[in-house]
């Protein structure tokens, strides 16, 4: 794979090679970012992009600026919206995102301080007004509700075939097979391949093909979508002291809840693919409380999937410290899906040597914590 120069031709630049293992949203992002710089890629997935058991799978994933105090993955959001949006497809649908605050002076303020610094729109409301946002919202014990009107809901699988799809288009090999480190090569399809860059983004399985690199907690999720017409229709929405979170109908999956507590310890290749009965019970508990027009609507689907969280919820982005030609990228954290393009373009710039790796995604020890979540309890 590497590029020899000839003796015998005019000196030329050599193209830069990368071999992405793992096409969820970290690494069909990344590929289809370095062959946009002109890198020589080869995306392998033993899945296929937006496999159901990838955490990249599954239909829908919020798109929102807000995290609190944190200025890095606020302005990490705003770029990802811009490169979603460039993709097109109509994978990012601006809906907005609404945060029910149940505290005046909680996340969603510290949220709000930030994206008026940053110049990203937010509006605040008194809670009467949120059922004119969020259909069939019931305000009780809100403090205000906080609009993102620019935020909004990506479709998450479309989204990542989509990009693998254009990394193809640019000239991308893109493979499905099961991949093992060797070295600083590639073990796949019983050949070996080398680059100038191997990634790995590999989701929940990085731990186990770096298990003395990389810890991560990998959580059993469950999400329950609701039968809902056209005037349900409306924006994403975060209860982040629930912790709950959804959006309005988007047809046709329907209307949203998913509770944000950390699941029960999960194997990737094991867990069900569908949520539990008693998942699909709680979140009928919510809607009766918060939306209450929904409470008996019928369930339309019930998808399980997986958490991959690092200690404290900052993703990983690091050179191996053994083989400097290979880097680890995930740790999404209940959080990456939406960050996938702009993580991919810095992960590029550094790769192409035009930046260093942000020290916040390096490997090693970190101080528990879930700030970065929209979950502000567990
Ligand atoms: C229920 C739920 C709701 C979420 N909601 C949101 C949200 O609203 N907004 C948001 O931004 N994020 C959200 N997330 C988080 C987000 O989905 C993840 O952080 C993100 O998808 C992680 O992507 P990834 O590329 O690291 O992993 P994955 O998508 O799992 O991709 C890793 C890929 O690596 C492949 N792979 C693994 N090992 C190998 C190997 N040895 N050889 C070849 N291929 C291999 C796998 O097949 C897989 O396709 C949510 C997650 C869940 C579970």
């Amino acid at each position: 794979m590497r590029s020899r120069p000839s003796r015998l031709l005019p000196l030329a630049a050599a193209v830069p090679s990368a071999v992405v293992v793992g096409a969820g949203t970290f690494g069909a992002s990344l590929a289809d970012r370095l062959v946009t710089e002109g890198w020589a890629v080869t995306l392998i997935d033993r899945l296929g992009p937006g496999h159901p058991r990838a955490e990249s799978g599954g239909e829908t994933r919020l798109l929102r600026f807000s995290h609190g105090p944190d200025v890095l993955y606020t302005r990490l959001a705003r770029r990802a919206r811009e490169l979603w949006l460039e993709l097109g497809g109509g994978v990012f649908e601006e809906r907005g995102v609404a945060w029910l605050a149940r505290r005046p002076d909680g996340w969603e303020a510290e949220s709000e301080r930030v994206l008026r610094a940053e110049g990203i729109a937010a509006e605040r409301l008194p809670p009467d007004e949120g059922p004119a946002l969020l259909p069939g919202l019931s305000p009780a014990g809100l403090s205000h509700v906080l609009h993102e009107p620019e935020a909004g809901v990506l479709h998450a699988a479309r989204g990542v075939r989509t990009l693998a799809d254009r990394a193809a288009a640019g000239g991308a090999h893109v493979e499905a097979a099961a991949a093992e480190p060797a070295g600083g090569a590639v073990r796949a399809a019983g050949r070996t391949l080398e680059a100038d860059a191997v990634v790995w983004a590999c989701g929940a399985w990085l731990a186990r093909l770096f298990p003395d690199l990389v810890e991560l907690r990998v959580t059993f999720q469950q999400i329950a979508l609701f039968e809902a017409g056209a005037e349900w229709s409306g924006p994403g929405w975060v209860d982040f002291d629930g912790p709950w979170y959804g959006h309005a109908a988007v047809a046709p999956h329907g209307f949203k809840v998913c509770h944000d507590a950390d699941g029960p310890p999960a194997d990737p290749d094991a867990r069900p693919l569908e949520a539990g009965e008693d998942a699909v019970r709680l979140a009928r508990g919510y809607l009766a409380e918060r939306f209450p027009g929904l409470a008996e609507a019928p369930l339309a689907s019930a998808p399980g999937c997986h958490y991959s969280l690092t200690a404290d919820s900052n993703f990983l982005f690091a050179r191996h410290p053994a083989e400097p030609g290979v880097w680890l990228l995930g740790g999404g954290s209940g959080h990456g899906f939406k960050h996938g393009p702009a993580m991919a373009e810095h992960a590029a710039a550094v790769l192409a040597g035009r930046a260093e790796p942000e020290p916040r995604f390096a490997l090693g020890e970190r101080t528990p914590g879930r700030k970065l979540r929209t979950a502000g309890s567990s």
